[in-house]
């Protein structure tokens, strides 16, 4: 599963699925995968590569190719990107590979890998419709600078998630 640069783990054709390259590519703004030649630039530049060399953009686009699925969309280094788009400015071959991140992110929350504080923050939005609860503390800062109270009211942005299709995506997690 891990994406370490010096890995030693074989491939085993058996868990490759040629399928995965396809389905990713079949999404326009992934389409663009087909033309990365591996050259590194996008990982040079990457800020999450430089703290935790285990993550290469490179590499990842090289694994969607081989068709790892699970290596791939099980991944967690997937979900620290900054959305600097670093890899996006500098790529020689115009693959966009913040555009890809964002399908295997989308993949792999509907395969069930979503990280557990990613769902538990969608669960609080679409109840309180606040990205940050808001405690006691915080109440007491805000009427601090006469701010008015948030209101922990989640019904438009519940309205909103679930356009999206995303409150059956983490039922069906509850579930599995
Ligand atoms: S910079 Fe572009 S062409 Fe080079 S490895 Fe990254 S995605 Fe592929
Ligand atoms: S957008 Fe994400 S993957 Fe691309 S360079 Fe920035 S942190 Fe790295």
């Amino acid at each position: 599963m891990s994406q370490n640069n010096k890995s030693k783990e074989p491939i085993h054709i058996s868990n490759l699925d040629v399928k995965f390259r396809l389905e990713v590519t079949s999404h326009q703004e992934a389409s663009a995968l087909n033309a990365c030649f591996s050259c590194g630039t996008c990982t040079a530049g990457c800020p999450i590569s430089e703290f935790f060399p285990e993550y290469s953009p490179k590499k990842l686009a090289k694994m969607v190719k081989l068709g790892m699925r699970q290596s791939v969309l099980r991944n967690p280094f997937i979900w620290y990107c900054t959305t600097c788009r670093s890899c996006d400015q500098h790529c020689p071959q115009n693959v966009k590979f913040f555009n890809i991140l964002n399908v295997l992110k989308n993949m792999a929350v509907k395969e069930g890998y979503a990280p557990s504080p990613w769902v538990e923050q969608t669960r609080q939005i679409m109840k309180t419709g606040l990205v940050v609860p808001q405690d006691e503390h915080l109440a007491e800062k805000r009427a601090d600078f006469s701010l008015p109270a948030l209101k922990n009211d989640g019904i438009q942005a519940k309205k909103l998630l679930e356009l999206t299709g995303i409150d059956k995506i983490i039922k069906a997690g509850n579930e599995r």
